[in-house]
């Protein structure tokens, strides 16, 4: 029997929304098949128009509200949404971090762990302007050089200024080089032709340094006046301490290139997390929201119980930033990192902050583990701030025959989480209650949590 969806494109339908997906999309159904809605919320009732149909779910877009949610917030620009740069914008605050818990308490219910806890969203104060990075794609519309966000699913840049999420001083900075790169007529990269010079403008500013970096991500070798370039951005902008081309010549949606030129001042800025003090250069991994890591690392620190005796294991460490806020607390830490760069990276740290008692490895975390334990190794306990596909079932086997008195798991992404908890729990190891989600990206829907599983 042939399958038929139970809508058809273009057909409209009067429906309520149940649920709003890890996108951040309104979820409706019709006989159990799901449409999906963008800037549409649970609760609300809407005429929608169908716009695709797939085989086991669809795509709609509102025509009218019949009736809106409490939750919804209307006094801010539909750009935010149209562009992705802040998804969740038009959801109250105080229901997105409601949102993030569910979402994680849910997947411990459908694997009926039930009787794990989710603690309230760890917020902010205030959750906009907190991103401490931006990069900003710079293209020609309507033949001018312009700086914005990319639409939803496309590469049509919208004009964009106030990038909502940003730190204020990193859109104004942005608009300035705009218009510095305006007045030298510099080409701005066209995506078609694979023409043109300047590709990005990538801003970093140091949340309690306030030092700043820019980097211009070019297509061609040579910015023609890149000297008059330079010298206005340093007058216009005197927190720069750092301007940085990087030349990406390739046609991909890789950012950044391999050729680095530093075009006036230093090859990186600094700035501090827990009082520490982190060099960071124009390709470091460092967490974009520092107010909320702060957060996450005291929460984590606090969590693993440390007393000053313990060896510690920090997996996925980057470039050492949890490692060297635990190294204080600690006897030994070892970090584990799969990229070389951060690795070098976080030794330089370690050096700054006069740390001695941190040792760092590149490679896979779940080969490094696996060596660990056949060496030995007896860690007290193994922190793991893995990338969104979670641990490797080899990690959690070496991690759990060393038999570490607690697993500190910082995830970005509970669906690999709770998979992950599983496997810890057939190896010996509880929840230690409640786990607790800590807002790293404000209007936008993902999820951060802290878990703490303990030997039984
Ligand atoms: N803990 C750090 C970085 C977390 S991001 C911080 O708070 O800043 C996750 C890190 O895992 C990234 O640096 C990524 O390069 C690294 N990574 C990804 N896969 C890995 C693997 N298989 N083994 C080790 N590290 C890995």
């Amino acid at each position: 029997m042939k399958f038929r969806a139970p809508v058809s494109k273009n057909e409209t339908y009067d429906v309520t929304i149940m649920d709003l997906t890890y996108q951040g999309m309104g979820v409706a159904k019709i006989d159990s098949f799901p449409i999906f809605v963008a800037n549409s919320l649970p609760g609300e009732e809407i005429v929608m128009k169908v716009t695709k149909v797939a085989k086991t779910y669809a795509f709609g877009r509102v025509m009218e509200w019949k009736s809106k949610s409490p939750d919804r917030v209307e006094d801010k620009d539909a750009q935010y949404t149209q562009t992705g740069i802040a998804p969740l914008q038009h959801l109250a605050y105080p229901a997105q971090l409601e949102f993030k818990q569910h979402q994680i308490q849910e997947l411990f219910y459908k694997v009926h762990l039930n009787s794990v806890e989710v603690s309230p969203t760890i917020g902010m104060d205030k959750p906009y302007g907190y991103r401490n990075k931006a990069q900003i794609p710079v293209r020609s519309v309507n033949g001018q050089l312009t700086t914005g966000f990319y639409r939803r699913n496309s590469h049509d840049l919208v004009p964009m200024e106030d990038f909502y999420i940003q730190d204020p001083e990193i859109d104004k900075a942005i608009v300035v080089v705009r218009d510095i790169l305006r007045k030298y007529h510099t080409a701005p990269y066209n995506e078609e032709n694979h023409t043109g010079v300047i590709k990005t403008i990538m801003v970093r500013r140091g949340h309690y340094s306030h030092e700043m970096m820019i980097v211009l991500i070019t297509r061609a070798k040579k910015i023609p006046m890149n000297f008059e370039i330079t010298e206005e951005i340093r007058k216009q902008l005197p927190e720069v301490k750092s301007i940085i081309q990087n030349v990406n010549a390739a046609q991909t949606n890789v950012l950044m290139g391999k050729e680095e030129k530093i075009l006036w001042g230093s090859a990186v800025i600094h700035d501090t997390l827990l009082g520490q003090n982190f060099a960071i250069s124009a390709d470091s991994f460092y967490q974009v929201n520092p107010v909320q890591t702060e957060k996450l690392y005291e929460l984590a620190i606090k969590k693993a119980g440390l007393t000053g005796n313990e060896t510690v294991i920090d997996a996925y460490c980057g470039i050492g930033t949890i490692s060297l806020a635990m190294a204080q607390h600690a006897k030994t830490v070892y970090g584990v990192e799969i990229v070389d760069k951060a690795i070098q990276d976080a030794k330089i740290n370690a050096k700054l902050n006069k740390i001695h008692n941190v040792k760092f490895f590149t490679g896979k975390a779940e080969e490094q583990m696996d060596k660990w334990q056949h060496d030995g190794l007896e860690p007290a306990v193994i922190v793991v701030d893995p990338p969104r596909k979670g641990l490797a079932p080899e990690f959690i086997t070496a991690a759990t025959a060393m038999t570490p008195k607690k697993v500190v798991y910082v995830s970005c992404n509970p669906s690999t989480l709770v998979r992950d908890v599983q496997l810890f729990m057939e190896n010996g190891y509880h929840v230690d209650q409640p786990v607790v989600p800590i807002d790293q990206f404000p209007q936008t829907p993902h999820v951060e949590s802290v878990t703490v599983l303990v030997k039984d």
